[in-house]
Formats: structure tokens, C-alpha cells, sequence
């Protein structure tokens, strides 16, 4: 589960991590009221963010600093009304229905700290480099050695020796050693107290001298979290956080059955079940030339009513023109399936090729069921096994 920038700030801020402040808002109105209200309270600018699930908002014209409520006004009502494309969201963008109006801070250098899961070192690491901003990714392809890497034991946590180490590393001097080991330190505790999967400071910001701070002051300006939905039944705060706006439809209607459906860009719908055979179903129709609309994963114990839900979702999906399904029945009894494909041909109808495999648990009462129903089913195939349907389903639709 992903969360917006600004829940990300408020659970950096009670961890202790210093973030400026700031306010969520939807309207223009409210832009504009907060950005008068920090103004008046001193900020020397104000920062207008769109909150979407998608990084890259800075390049794409959505996050824009301003001096005035004025101001703040119109660059809302251009946020609001614009859809916003970067290289993270889609290629049609994101509408943007949140805002984030926070004080504008002056930057001396941006820096970037991170803690993800190396699956490959079975740890939870932290990620840092001194080279932080917008440009994180071209970084790690440019100049790999910009970026450190700390393991984090997994029983110990990160230990304020390793916190110091790569504060130096990273070139902090003076009192900004001491605030860093500080974030470090927080950020990683927060990682473990949430189950995160992902919690990024992009950047991490130092401001320039003053007389109060010589050093500078370490702020958070941008965050990021993943979490883990295995993990979500324990950690209320965090599931509470949950905006159903900025998810896909199909993917959380699924989610209510219990299926697990991920749309994809090709135009064959697949139906399977078992997440490894769904995976192999999507290898072997790419490697006969099609490309799958999506992946689903039905799982062994479906109802009727499920599987019925799955085939809506993916003959609701337009660019979906064939279906495969594709069925080994173990714990999944194979008439069930049948059923669902009889109830789905009624209620909504294939107009497109749907190629069928069936085998397994029920088989032989399963081929009688769709055999009855074949005269509502006029674009059924039936296919023998799973290569065979690959080629039918891709010479269905128009592929090799
Ligand atoms: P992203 O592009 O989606 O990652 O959005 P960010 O919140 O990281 O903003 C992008 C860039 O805008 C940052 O790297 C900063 O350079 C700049 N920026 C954001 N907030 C401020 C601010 O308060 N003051 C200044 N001077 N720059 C800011
Ligand atoms: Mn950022």
C-alpha cells in the first residue's frame, strides 16, 4: 500500500524527523487561505504540491514555490485542473485531487536517504547519497558509487556507529552529523514500527547558514512509503491511511472477492489460478507473440460468484479482445469454472474469442457443462493444453 506525501510527512514528523509545515487541502479556497495563513505566520514562501502516488511531480510543472496567497491560488487552480504525466505515472497521467500547501524552505544541498528490503542480502538496507533531488535514478545508472548502502541487521536495527559512518561519508559537518545520525536513526525505527516496504526522503535537505544555525538545518522535504499489505491488520494507523481514489478500479473491485488482478497494457484477458501458473500462463503467451491485459489469479478456493467477478473485470476491460483461461484444478474444482464461464456468457456476454483449458479436479463434469452451453458460447474454444491454447488465443486476436 502507497500513501500521499502528506501522510508521509506526518508520520515523519511524529517520528521526530523535522519536516516544514504544511497542510493538505482540495479546493482553491483552501490553497489559498492556508498559503495567506503560513505567510502571515512568517514562512517566506509558500510550496504548492500535487499529491498524487507518482514521484516526478517537481519536472512535470506540479510542485511550484510562490510568494503569495495570490499565487498559491492559481498554481492550485492549474493543479487541480491539469492532469499530471511524469515518467512514473501512466502515459495519460494522474488527475490531481489533493494538494499540499507547506512552507518553502531554502536549500543549500538536497541529499537522499532511503531504507528498502535487499532481497538479495535478506536485510532491510539504508540507501544514501549525497547527490539527492529529482534525479535520484539517473544518478545510481551515471555514478553507482554516489550511493551507499548500510545493511540493517535485522535483530540489532541500524546502530548509531553505522548512522555515523555514513553520516561522514555522505560530507556532513558540524552539528549536521549529529542531526542526521538523528534522522537515520528515526527513519529506520519508523521503517520497522510501520512494516514498511519502502520509506524515501527525496530530499533530505540542508538549509543555508544563519546566525541561529551555523550549520544549517536538516529538513525533510519530500517522503515516500511503501507498506506491506501482509502486515496491514496490525498496523490500523497505517491501513487507515488507505486512499481508494488514487488506486485502479478493476484491481480494488478484485480485491473485495479476494481475487489477485493486476491490469496490464497487452489485449488478452487471462483467467487462471494459482499465482505460479498464472506466471507461466503470461510467459507462454508472450512467447507465442500476445501480450496479456492483465494478470489474475483467481487462487484455489474461489466461489462461483468470484470467478463470475473476474470474467465482468475482464470483459470489462476494452482493450481485453480474447480471453484464455487457463485452469489446472486441484483444490479449484473445474465445473465451478464452468459455471462461471455459463453465468458470464449470459449476464455479459463474450463477444470476443475465449479460449478454454481445463484440467483436473472435475474435469469431465465441467467439459459436459460448457458443452450444453456451447450454443450461448458461439466464441468458445476449447484447447488441449496450455501451449495450444497460447497459439489459439494469440491467432485469436490477431497475433503471429
Ligand atoms: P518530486 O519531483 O515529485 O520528487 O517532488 P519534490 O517534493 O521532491 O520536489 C522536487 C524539487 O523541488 C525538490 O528536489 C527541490 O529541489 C524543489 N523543492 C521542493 N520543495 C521546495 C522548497 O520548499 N524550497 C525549495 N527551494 N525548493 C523546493
Ligand atoms: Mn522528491
Amino acid at each position: 500500500m502507497r500513501i500521499h506525501e502528506y501522510q508521509a510527512r506526518e508520520l515523519l514528523a511524529d517520528a521526530g524527523i523535522p519536516v516544514p509545515a504544511g497542510a493538505m487541502v482540495q479546493t482553491v479556497d483552501e490553497a489559498q487561505a492556508r498559503a495567506d495563513a503560513l505567510l502571515e505566520a512568517g514562512a517566506g514562501g509558500v510550496v504548492i504540491k500535487a499529491q498524487v502516488h507518482a514521484g516526478g511531480r517537481g519536472k512535470a510543472g506540479f510542485v511550484k514555490i510562490v510568494k503569495s496567497a495570490r499565487e498559491a491560488r492559481d498554481a492550485a487552480k492549474f493543479m487541480l485542473s491539469h492532469r499530471l504525466v511524469s515518467p512514473q505515472t501512466p502515459p495519460e497521467g494522474l488527475e490531481v485531487k489533493r494538494l499540499l500547501v507547506a512552507g518553502a524552505v531554502q536549500i543549500a544541498k538536497e541529499y537522499y536517504l532511503a531504507i528498502t528490503v535487499d532481497r538479495g542480502r535478506n536485510t532491510n538496507t539504508m540507501i544514501a547519497s549525497a547527490e539527492g533531488g529529482v534525479e535520484i535514478e539517473a544518478v545510481a545508472e551515471r555514478n553507482p558509487d554516489a550511493i551507499r548502502k548500510v545493511p540493517i541487521d535485522p535483530l540489532l536495527g541500524l546502530q548509531p556507529y553505522q548512522a555515523r559512518e555514513l553520516a561522514f561519508g555522505l560530507g556532513f559537518k558540524g552539528k549536521q552529523v549529529s542531526q542526521a545520525v538523528r534522522v537515520m536513526m528515526r527513519l529506520a525505527a519508523l521503517f520497522v514500527e510501520t512494516d514498511a516496504s519502502l520509506a524515501e526522503i527525496n530530499p533530505l535537505i540542508v538549509t543555508p547558514p544563519t546566525a541561529e544555525h551555523p550549520d544549517g538545518q536538516l529538513l525533510a522535504i519530500d517522503a515516500k512509503f511503501t507498506f506491506d499489505d501482509n502486515a496491514l491488520f496490525r498496523r490500523k494507523r497505517i491501513a487507515d491511511l488507505f486512499d481508494p481514489a488514487e488506486e485502479n478500479p478493476a484491481e480494488l473491485r478484485a480485491n473485495t472477492f479476494g481475487l489477485s488482478y493486476v491490469a496490464l497494457d497487452g489485449n488478452i484477458g487471462c483467467l487462471v489460478n494459482g499465482a505460479g501458473l498464472a506466471m507461466s500462463t503470461m510467459d507462454i503467451v508472450k512467447l507465442h507473440g500476445g501480450e496479456p491485459a492483465n494478470f489474475l489469479d483467481v487462487g484455489g478456493s474461489a466461489t462461483e460468484e468470484a470467478v463470475t467477478e473476474a470474467f465482468r473485470i475482464i470483459l470489462g476491460d476494452d482493450k481485453v479482445q480474447g480471453v484464455l483461461v487457463n485452469i489446472f484444478g486441484g483444490i479449484m474444482q473445474c465445473d465451478k469454472i464452468a459455471r462461471a464461464i455459463t453465468a458470464a456468457a449470459k449476464e455479459v456476454g463474450f463477444e470476443v474469442p475465449l479460449v478454454v483449458r481445463l484440467e483436473g479436479t472435475n474435469v469431465a463434469a465441467a467439459r459436459r457443462i460448457l458443452e450444453e452451453a456451447r450454443a450461448e458460447i458461439p466464441t468458445m474454444v476449447a484447447a488441449s493444453d496450455l501451449t495450444d491454447a497460447a497459439k489459439k488465443v494469440t491467432a485469436a486476436v490477431g497475433g503471429r
